[in-house]
């Protein structure tokens, strides 16, 4: 039987992060908590504490790191898998991390990193339906028909903030953001796989492979 993984994931706009961890739950079946939808369930949820969380989403907001918590706390209580869990989103303060430690402990921190180029190539390039959602990118997935969306036959369009000056933003936003949690954990002697993304055409598989022998080699799957 193997032990319990528990991860965070961190990776810049772009990265495929997403994709990324939802192959790793899959493969190692962990639960991939993503506090996006953590929020949006539980405001779905007509419980006093997503009441609250709906107050601050609803005003716009931050929700404070102590609501966070709480948050997590129920999610992971909640959690269906014995195996463990990957944490997307979170923390995002050196607060946050210190609060989760009183929680879990974390024991790797998985890092996508991805040139600056390769990114604001997959986002400006990326277009998305107007009708259903779903994402496409007039480089390596495109519609059968320009413009239109193969699911539902909705218009395509670009975001207004997937433009090469506003990506760069965001990533900088992301570093400012991410580096001092890094260094959090890097000073806690975490062990940190990480996985460098050369090439925009990288299938997600091969990413996968490598992360999950770099967590086989440190005897955590
Ligand atoms: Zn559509």
């Amino acid at each position: 039987m193997r032990g319990q993984l528990k991860a965070i994931i961190f990776g810049p706009p772009g990265s495929g992060k997403g994709t990324y961890a939802s192959r790793l739950q899959t493969k190692l079946g962990v639960d991939v908590i993503a506090m996006g939808d953590i929020f949006r369930e539980i405001i779905g949820e007509e419980t006093q504490l997503g009441r609250k969380v709906k107050g601050f989403v609803e005003k716009g907001l931050l929700v404070p790191d102590d609501v966070v918590v709480e948050v997590l706390k129920q999610r992971l209580g909640k959690s269906s898998s014995k195996r463990g869990f990957i944490l997307d989103g979170f923390p995002r303060t050196i607060d946050q991390a210190k609060a989760l430690e009183k929680i879990a402990n974390i024991d790797v921190v998985v890092l996508l990193t991805v040139p600056d180029r390769i990114i604001i190539e997959r986002l400006s390039t990326r277009r998305i339906c107007k009708k259903c959602g779903e994402v496409y990118n007039i480089r390596y997935l495109k519609p059968k028909v320009e413009g239109v969306c193969d699911k539902c036959g909705g218009q395509l369009y670009q975001r207004s903030d997937d433009t090469p000056k506003v990506i760069k933003d965001r990533i900088g936003v992301y570093e400012r953001q991410t580096q001092p949690i890094l260094q959090y954990y890097k000073d806690k002697k975490i062990p940190l796989v990480e996985f460098k993304c050369e090439s925009i055409d990288m299938p997600p598989e091969v990413a996968v492979e490598e992360i999950l022998r770099a967590l086989e080699k440190l005897r955590l799957t």
